[in-house]
C-alpha cells in the first residue's frame, strides 16, 4: 500500500479497496519501522492521524468525495499546527506549540487530509543539506551517507523512502526544488503569492513560498489544489482564481517552445548531469515541444544578491525569538540584556547566527546602499532577464542543481560552497516566477532533477510537462533499495 500515488490513493478510497483508517496504520507502522534510518520526522501525530482517518472514512460513507479525503501527509516543521510542536528545526522552538493552524494547514486538513506528522528542516529553513537542523541530519534514502538535500529534507527523504505520498514544503531558494532532485521527487515552488505564508515561519518574507512535493506532477496537482489559493490574512497573497491543476495535466506539447539558458552550462555543472538534462530536452522534442537557446545574462549576479536579501529580511524575521515573547529562554538571566544575549546565543545554531549577523551588517547605516539596495537593484535586473526570455519561450528548462547529493558532512566547514548549490534555483525566488523539479535520471545511483520555470501562474504549463514527460518516461517511478 505505501507504493501508492495520491492519485491512486483517491482512486482505491473511492472503491472501497481500503479505508484510510487503515492506509494510516500502514503508513504509520512503515514510519516506526524505517525513519530511525532516516530521521525525517521531528514529530509524529499517532492520535491526530488517526482521528482525522476515521473522519475521513465517516464523510466518504456519507458520499463526500475529493482527491485529499483521507489522503495520509506531513507538514514541514515551520508550518503552524494547533497545540502541535512547531520547532522550525530550532531548538529556539523546541518547545513551541503553535496557538493555531497555518492557513495551508487548515486547507489541507478542511479538504480531508491526514497529518501523520511534522519532518525535519534546516534550522529556520537555512540551508541546503538538511545538517542544521537542531533534530540531526536527515540521510537520503538513495545513499544513507548522502545528504538528501534541504531545507525540505526531512518531507523529502520521508516521500522519496515510501513512508508517505506527499509532504509540504517550503522554498526560499530553492527548499522544494533542490531537496526533489536529490530525491527523486517532483516538487513545485509556486508563483510569490499563490499560497498564503500565514502561519508559515518567515525566513525571508520576500522569497518565501509554501508547496507541495511528492513523487508525480499529478499528485503535486492534487496537493496545490489544496494549498492555494487567496488569503486576507497574508498581505501578499493574490486574489487570483485557482484553475483545476488536474485539468491541465493533459494538454498537449505540440509547438510548446521551450528555452534553454546557455548560460546553465557552465563550468560548475557536473557534465554527467549535463548529459541528462540534454536527454530531457530530447524527451521533449519527441512530445513536439521546439527548443530554443536563450540567455539569462544577469544570473552570475544571483548567489551573491540572494546571500545579502535572504539573510537581511532573516535579520529582520528573527529579532521576535528574544526569549520574551516565544520559545527558548536562558537560565537565570541577570538582567534584560543578558536574557537577550544567551537566549539568542544558545537558542540559535550557528548557520542561523552567520545569516543574523550578515544581514544585520547589509542593513546597517553605512552599508545598506553597498549592499541591500544593491542587491535589490540585480534582483529587478534578473526579473527583467526573465520577463524578455519569456516573450519568446513558454517554459524554462535546466539542471535543478550543478551537483548530485554530496557526502553527510563534506561541506561543513566550508558555508559557500553549500550557497553555490543554489545557482540554478534561487533566480525563480528572487523574480517571484514559479519553479518545478522532476527526475531526470541518475548519476552514481543518486538523483538528478530537471527544472522547469514558468511565467507567474503558470504552475499549470509546469505541470503539464512534467506530467507528459512522467507519462513518457520511468525515472520518477524508481524506488530506493531498502525502502
Ligand atoms: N539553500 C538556500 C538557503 O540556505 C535556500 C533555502 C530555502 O529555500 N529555504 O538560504
Amino acid at each position: 500500500m505505501h507504493q501508492l500515488t495520491l492519485a491512486e490513493i483517491a482512486r482505491g478510497l473511492a472503491d472501497k479497496k481500503f479505508s484510510s483508517e487503515e492506509l494510516t496504520k500502514v503508513l504509520l507502522a512503515r514510519i516506526a519501522q524505517l525513519d530511525p534510518q532516516l530521521n525525517s520526522f521531528i514529530s509524529l501525530t499517532e492520535d491526530l492521524a488517526l482521528t482525522q482517518a476515521k473522519a475521513a472514512d465517516a464523510r466518504r460513507a456519507n458520499g463526500e468525495s475529493g482527491a485529499l479525503l483521507g489522503a495520509p501527509i506531513a507538514h514541514k516543521d515551520l508550518f503552524c499546527t494547533q497545540g502541535i510542536r512547531t520547532s522550525c528545526g530550532s531548538k529556539m522552538l523546541d518547545n513551541f506549540k503553535a496557538p493555531y493552524d497555518a492557513t495551508v494547514v487548515a486547507k489541507l486538513a478542511a479538504a480531508g487530509a491526514v497529518t501523520l506528522g511534522k519532518t525535519n528542516m534546516d534550522e529556520f529553513a537555512m540551508g541546503s543539506a538538511n545538517e542544521s537542523s537542531y533534530y540531526g541530519a536527515v540521510k537520503n534514502p538513495w545513499n544513507l551517507e548522502h545528504v538528501p538535500g534541504g531545507s525540505s529534507g526531512g518531507s523529502a527523504a520521508a516521500v522519496a523512502a515510501r513512508l508517505l505520498p506527499a509532504a509540504t514544503g517550503t522554498d526560499t531558494g530553492g527548499s522544494i526544488r533542490q531537496p526533489a532532485a536529490l530525491t527523486n521527487l517532483t516538487g513545485l515552488k509556486p508563483t510569490y503569492g499563490r499560497v498564503s505564508r500565514w502561519g508559515m515561519i518567515a525566513y525571508a518574507s520576500s522569497l518565501d513560498q509554501g508547496g507541495p512535493m511528492a513523487r508525480t506532477a499529478e499528485d503535486c496537482a492534487i496537493m496545490l489544489q489544496g494549498m492555494a489559493g487567496f488569503d486576507p490574512n497574508d498581505s501578499t497573497s493574490i486574489d487570483e482564481p485557482v484553475p483545476d491543476y488536474s485539468a491541465s495535466l493533459n494538454g498537449s506539447l505540440q509547438g510548446l517552445r521551450i528555452g534553454v539558458p546557455k548560460e546553465y552550462f557552465s563550468a560548475g555543472l557536473d557534465p554527467r548531469i549535463a548529459e541528462l538534462i540534454h536527454n530531457s530536452v530530447k524527451e521533449l522534442e519527441k512530445l513536439g515541444a521546439v527548443i530554443k537557446e536563450i540567455s539569462l545574462p544577469n544570473m552570475q549576479h544571483a548567489i551573491p544578491a540572494y546571500y545579502v536579501i535572504a539573510p537581511a529580511e532573516a535579520s529582520s524575521n528573527l529579532s521576535r525569538f528574544d526569549g520574551v515573547r516565544f520559545g527558548y529562554r536562558c537560565e537565570n538571566p541577570v538582567n534584560l540584556i543578558d536574557l537577550y544575549k544567551r537566549s539568542r546565543g544558545e537558542g540559535f545554531g550557528p548557520e542561523v547566527q552567520r545569516r543574523i549577523m550578515v544581514g544585520a551588517y547589509a542593513l546597517s547605516a553605512g552599508y545598506y546602499d553597498a549592499y541591500y539596495l544593491k542587491a535589490q537593484k540585480i534582483r529587478r535586473l534578473i526579473k527583467n532577464d526573465f520577463m524578455a526570455a519569456f516573450n519568446e519561450v513558454d517554459i524554462i528548462l535546466g539542471p535543478t542543481t550543478p551537483n548530485p547529493a554530496w557526502k553527510l558532512g563534506a561541506k561543513n566547514s566550508d558555508p559557500v560552497a553549500a550557497y553555490l548549490e543554489d545557482v540554478y534555483t534561487i533566480t525563480a525566488n528572487l523574480a517571484g516566477l514559479p519553479g518545478l523539479s522532476m527526475p531526470a535520471g541518475f548519476v552514481d545511483g543518486l538523483p538528478v532533477g530537471v527544472q522547469l520555470l514558468a511565467p507567474y501562474f503558470q504552475e499549470g504549463r509546469l505541470l503539464n510537462v512534467a506530467h507528459q514527460y512522467q507519462l513518457n518516461t520511468d525515472w520518477h517511478t524508481r524506488t530506493p533499495t531498502g525502502f
